[in-house]
């Protein structure tokens, strides 16, 4: 496994590959990497594309100045965890390398799908999260990115960024990995003691409420915040939502659609998803 810090090897090793004939399988990180990540890089290979993982912690998408410095980072691990993972390269790039000329003129902001739930929570962040995503797609130019649907409005800003842009970018977005008492793999977890990952279980406990008979929006969002509330959660958002668009479901709506939550546990903000079949409220 090769270990790059600058964005010229980076850039050279991926025009390699590429004029070989090799899809670059981007998986892009903040490090602290887990099982989840390793699911994206595992899909890479099986998929048959040579993994390049980048780990920076992207200043520009921390809202909160003390959540960037808590920020959990331990470079050793990570790597010997993308080499057993089957990585072929990892970059790390310093903050300096990356956003050389602060403060960075550029800004690439996607409308629409930002606007709620994280963007409302922490305001700057989806443009921070959109302008690093785009610089990492044009230094490695057109491949296959992975990213986990851990955090599912993240995945639709990029689907839309790469659309809206002509990146050529592959996106294939991974499913949740959580640990087996169903805590949502998260490399903030750390952050938590046995108390704080105890009230933690409220969200996989609020989604697995939420699909064990069928339901309305209503009823779904209703046993849900419920569910996050009686576990001692801070709850940011607990909203029921179309899978593409991300606006929130009508009270007629029936199908398939996305639970988004999100909340405060210990001082650290948590966030998990899943899908959910809604019936119709007309008639109730
Ligand atoms: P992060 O390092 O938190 O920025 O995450 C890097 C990538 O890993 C993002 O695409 C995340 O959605 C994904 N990811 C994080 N946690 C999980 C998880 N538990 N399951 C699947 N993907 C995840």
């Amino acid at each position: 496994m090769i270990h790059i810090n600058t964005i010229e090897e980076w850039r050279a090793l991926a025009a390699q590959l590429r004029s070989s004939g090799q899809t670059v399988g981007l998986v892009p990180t903040m490090g602290a990497l887990h099982e989840g990540h390793g699911s994206l890089i595992r899909r890479a290979v099986d998929d048959g594309a040579v993994p390049i993982v980048t780990i920076f912690v992207n200043p520009r998408q921390f809202n909160d100045a003390s959540d960037l410095a808590a920020y959990p980072r331990d470079e050793a691990p990570d790597l010997a965890n993308c080499e057993a993972w089957g990585a072929a390269a990892v970059v790390t790039p310093s903050v300096h390398e990356m956003w050389p000329t602060t403060p960075t003129a550029t800004t690439v902001s996607v409308t629409g799908v930002t606007e709620r739930f994280e963007g409302a929570g922490r305001p700057g962040h989806f443009d921070g999260v959109a302008s690093v995503v785009t610089k990492l797609f044009a230094i490695n130019g057109p491949a296959r990115a992975y990213f986990g649907e851990k955090d599912f409005q993240q995945l639709a800003m990029v689907r839309r960024l790469n659309d809206d842009l002509s990146l050529g970018m592959t996106i294939v977005g991974c499913p949740i990995v959580r640990d087996e008492d169903g805590l949502a793999l998260s490399s903030r977890n750390v952050l938590l003691d046995a108390e704080g990952r105890h009230v933690a279980l409220g969200f996989s406990r609020g989604l697995r409420e939420a699909t064990e008979q069928p339901r309305s929006a209503g009823d779904v969002r209703a046993v849900v915040r419920a569910s996050l509330e009686s576990s001692g959660i801070d709850v940011a958002y607990a909203e029921v939502v179309d899978p593409l668009s991300l606006e929130p479901v009508t009270p007629e709506y029936a199908g398939t659609a996305r639970v988004l939550l999100a909340g405060v546990v210990q001082g650290v903000r948590l966030i998990d998803n899943g899908d959910v079949t809604i019936v119709s409220s007309e008639g109730e």
